[in-house]
Formats: structure tokens, C-alpha cells, sequence
């Protein structure tokens, strides 16, 4: 299924009565994650813990094989979600319970750990680009130990929303003018737009008052926020002020983004590697139980 719709058919372009400002700029960070995939990072730091309810971003983009082609071999989560969003490339997930899935580019996984899930991340590919984003979002203290659930988005189902005067905007969860995105359901209400403007081009969104709220830049720049905004670069987000919409100006250059926002739970955060829970004991049970097997039996 494919859904474009055209922006101008919404109506009067967005102006938000108390737009959001970049309160504070993060570069992302070159690290080394799984069997040694090469990552750069801007949540989930010594030096930018957590934006609640969001617990990591990392981008990975590379087109030399050696900086991604060990994967993530097994590993167990337990607490919150993963989402992967590919913009190029292809890799293979399976885990304990017999899944198995492709993801390629333009695909999204929403996984929801829960009470806990085994699972690999490998690439399908031995050489090219291989290039997407993986972001981690906590769950409530009351769905942590939850069954857990998968929602896998192919390409041509995750909508598009054309932009008047070019551009685009991908619609992974949460709305744009009126269109729903792909992924539905989850507790934090979260928002996950897939920006591309043009030079120049300007786009005003609404974003929930009180949600808490990122942009992302990953391509080209742009200054984001109220009045002349704040210039934001490649590879650098900007975290949001409070307020019920957002605007951004493309750079010379364009700019490709992600907006991502997401209503904050306000609950304690123990976390430890790949475990997310609200106490220590809850983290020392969780790794007794993947020590013990347990993961592999529920
Ligand atoms: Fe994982």
C-alpha cells in the first residue's frame, strides 16, 4: 500500500502559537557497538544520558564493509523498544522465539522488548551502503514486563507526505497534516517524521505541548526553532524547548532530518547495556534471568 497525499490539501499551513526553540545542541559521537559495528550516537552518552522518554540514537552509515559487517550477534533486551528505520541497505533480524525478518531500505521495526527478547541484527550484504538509525524508547514502569510485540513496516507502507514547494515529509508514527503514520499503539504516543526540504524551504509542524522533542539532522543543515532558529549541522541534534509546534529552515543545501517527539514518563531509569527498568533490584533480576535462560522460555 502506498499513500501520497498532497500538503496543500490540508488547508492553511501550520503557524504554532508558542513555538519550540533549540535549547541545547548535541553532536553525535563516533562509537563502536555489537561485534564492533561503527555507530555515531547523540542519546544514550556519558554526556547526554537520556532525553525521557527517549534512551538512545544512533546512526549507522558506512559503505566499507568492515565498519558494519560483524552485526549485532545475540543479544537480549528487556524494558523498553528498539525502532529501526533503514534509509539504505538490508539486515536480517531473528530472535529466540523463532522470528525472523528482513529489513530493507525505507523499512521500519518497531520492536517492543518487554519482558525480554534474544535477537540478532546482522547485515544481509557484504559491501555498499548500509545506512539507517536505531533509537530506543523506554516504556512505562507498568508495560516493562509486557509480551513482547513487533510491528514490521515494508517501504511502500509507511506514508509520504508531499510538501508544497518540494520536499517531503515520511510519516514513521505519530501524524502530518492529517496522515497517520505506519506505526500505531505505543505508550509514550511518540511522533517519528522522516524530514527532506529543499534550499531554503521552510516547514512548520505541531508537536504536543509538554511532549518532549528532538530534531535530528543527518544530511545538509538547517536553523531550527522560534525567529532566526538555531543552526543545526549534520550529525548534531537539537534538543526542543516546550511548545505546541515546531518550524524549520533548510539550509543552501537542503536538509534531510528526523523530528521525533514523545510524551515523557517521569519514572526512575536504571539502565545497564540492554536492560532499561525503573530500580537496581529490577536491573540485577533481569540480568539473573537471562544468565538463567529465562529470556529463551517466555
Ligand atoms: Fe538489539
Amino acid at each position: 500500500m502506498c499513500i501520497r497525499t498532497l500538503f496543500a490539501m490540508s488547508g492553511q499551513a501550520f503557524k504554532p502559537n508558542q513555538p519550540r526553540s533549540v535549547s541545547r545542541v548535541i553532536r553525535a559521537q563516533d562509537v563502536s557497538d555489537g561485534a564492533g559495528v561503527r555507530l555515531k550516537r547523540s542519546i544514550g552518552t556519558p554526556g547526554f544520558d537520556h532525553l525521557d522518554p527517549f534512551l538512545l540514537l544512533d546512526e549507522f552509515r558506512s559503505d566499507n564493509a568492515s565498519d558494519y559487517v560483524a552485526g549485532f550477534p545475540n543479544h537480549p533486551h528487556r524494558g523498553f523498544e528498539t525502532v529501526t528505520y533503514m534509509l539504505a541497505g538490508s539486515m536480517e533480524h531473528r530472535d529466540h522465539m523463532g522470528n525472523r525478518g528482513l529489513l530493507d531500505a525505507g523499512s521500519v521495526q518497531w520492536m517492543t522488548a518487554g519482558r525480554g527478547i534474544i535477537h540478532s541484527e546482522m547485515p544481509r550484504q557484504e559491501n555498499g551502503l548500509m545506512w539507517g538509525f536505531q533509537l530506543w524508547v523506554n516504556l512505562p514502569a507498568s508495560d516493562k514486563m509486557t509480551a513482547p510485540r513487533y510491528q514490521d513496516i515494508p517501504p511502500d507502507a509507511v506514508p509520504v507526505v508531499e510538501l508544497e514547494g518540494g520536499g517531503s515529509v515520511r510519516v514513521i508514527a505519530g501524524e502530518h497534516a492529517g496522515v497517520p503514520g505506519a506505526v500505531s499503539g505505543i505508550a509514550t504516543a511518540p511522533v517519528y517524521l522522516d524530514v527532506r526540504l529543499p534550499a531554503h524551504a521552510t516547514l512548520a509542524l505541531p508537536v504536543t505541548l509538554g511532549h518532549h522533542a528532538f530534531a535530528y539532522v543527518y544530511e545538509g543543515d538547517a536553523r531550527i526553532g522560534e525567529g532566526a532558529g538555531t543552526q543545526v549541522g549534520a550529525h548534531q541534534l537539537g534538543v526542543l524547548s516546550d511548545g505546541d509546534g515546531l518550524e524549520v529552515r533548510a539550509g543552501e543545501g537542503g536538509v534531510r532530518l528526523l523530528v521525533i517527539a514523545g510524551r515523557p514518563l517521569q519514572e526512575p531509569v536504571e539502565r545497564y547495556g540492554p536492560f532499561v527498568m525503573n530500580t537496581r533490584e529490577q536491573i540485577a533480576q533481569a540480568v539473573r534471568d537471562f544468565q538463567s535462560g529465562r529470556f529463551a522460555q517466555s
